[in-house]
């Protein structure tokens, strides 16, 4: 593996620019890749310079970035999962041009994302993106033989071995609020979100099952109205019982809106139960322990978004044995000697002929990444902002990644 953090550039593939669009990348690239509409995957999108080339994502992400930057409205290409986009690039370097051919695959990590299968004659590179795989992105993979393989290892950390499928988790906040509804008809749920944008599904889902509207914030509206799935699950009318509209903030313990308060007669904090789903504070969760954790009236429950380590380690299993190399996308590396073993150990899970090695001092075949110390998990404010991460956790700098 190489050391160095991914900044947007793949050595191999000259002329392309994935998930970073700052200067250099516009300088260095003639085509242009995002993956999901996370902050720190769209740096530099706001720079004034036209880019310089098509910029391909998904057909979501498309609806988004028009517009959030509708000046890049005309360098969108979508691309479905069934495209494939066959084109040749001129590098802007000088070197060698080339014939590249792109497909998407799920990432299942927020609305819109995907995978980028990118080949050429010479390499066959899969860029995961930040994703959590599903039985559908399993499929998916098995139709791929990637030989490098850019990897989110945000959870790449055997303290995160396992978190529960976001089916469970959403199935536990649904009791929870259900529970809470029926004990009280002035009882309310404020649900207190781990990221704006990405827990679409959550929301949705919650909806549905309760057979109720949401109530959410216009800025929260105002986004939500771009995804046609959101049109009849959330709603502007503060007096019903669900709300999201206190959004990512920790500030108050109520729903950010008062309106309900009085709609239902009561003023009382005590009536409102507020869950925080989120990944980061749940450390060391064994499978069959409890994922969910009550501090008065505020219930956490483990949700997550991106694979665990051992779904990472399910993943990459999946891929070999055509994986030689694998490259962290994570801007602090895939983490320590333990982690490089579980992940050597689950390439080679599925073969006995052992083609890539377990790693020893003096060498190690997903050569380059640096394991010799722990690294800290840390995350984006735009994948999760949990504010009560343990306090030797820091978070993820933005601008460093
Ligand atoms: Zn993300
Ligand atoms: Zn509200």
């Amino acid at each position: 593996m190489d050391p160095n953090p991914f900044f947007g550039l793949i050595p191999e593939l000259p002329g392309i620019a994935i998930d970073r669009f700052d200067l250099r990348c516009r300088d260095a690239a003639v085509l242009f890749f995002l993956s999901h509409c996370h902050t720190d995957h769209m740096i530099g999108l706001a720079e004034e310079k036209p880019l310089n080339g098509p910029l391909y994502l998904s057909p979501v992400s498309t609806v988004l970035i028009s517009h959030r930057y509708p000046l890049l409205t005309e360098n969108l290409r979508s691309l479905t999962l069934s495209d494939v986009l066959r084109t040749r690039v001129v590098p802007p370097d000088g070197s060698e041009p080339y014939e590249l051919s792109v497909r998407t695959l799920p990432a299942d990590h927020c609305p819109g994302s995907v995978m980028f299968y990118l080949e050429t004659e010479r390499v066959r590179i899969l860029y995961t993106g930040d994703f959590r795989p599903t039985p559908e992105t399993r499929s998916f993979i098995k139709l791929i033989q990637p030989n490098i393989v850019y990897l989110d290892t945000t959870f790449l950390n055997l303290e995160y071995a396992h978190f529960p499928t976001r089916d469970e988790s959403t199935k536990k906040v649904t009791e929870l609020c259900e529970e809470w509804l029926r004990a009280d008809r002035k009882n309310l749920i404020s649900l207190w979100l781990p990221a704006t944008y990405g827990s679409e599904d959550l929301v949705r889902l919650l909806s549905a099952r309760l057979g109720e509207r949401i109530h959410a914030s216009e800025n929260q509206l105002s986004w939500y109205l771009y995804f046609p799935m959101m049109h009849d699950v959330v709603t502007d009318d503060t007096s019903v019982r669900v709300h999201v509209c206190r959004g990512t903030k920790r500030t108050s313990i109520q729903p950010l809106c008062s309106d309900p308060f009085s709609v239902h007669g009561t003023q009382d904090p005590r009536h409102v139960r507020t869950i925080r789903p989120s990944a980061l504070r749940w450390r060391g969760l064994k499978p069959g322990a409890n994922f969910w954790e009550r501090q008065d009236n505020l219930y956490y429950v483990c949700y997550s978004s991106h694979a665990s380590c051992n779904e990472i380690g399910d993943f990459v299993a999946l891929l070999h044995p055509h994986v030689e190399c694998v490259r962290s996308i994570a801007p602090d590396g895939p983490g320590g000697q333990v982690e490089r073993d579980f992940l050597t150990n689950a390439l080679t899970r599925n073969t006995s002929t052992g083609q890539v090695s377990i790693p020893s001092p003096s060498g190690f075949k997903l050569a380059g990444i640096q394991y010799d110390k722990r690294r800290n998990i840390s995350l984006t404010e735009s994948d999760e902002s949990d504010d009560d991460p343990k306090p030797q956790i820091p978070k993820r700098l933005r601008s460093g990644d």
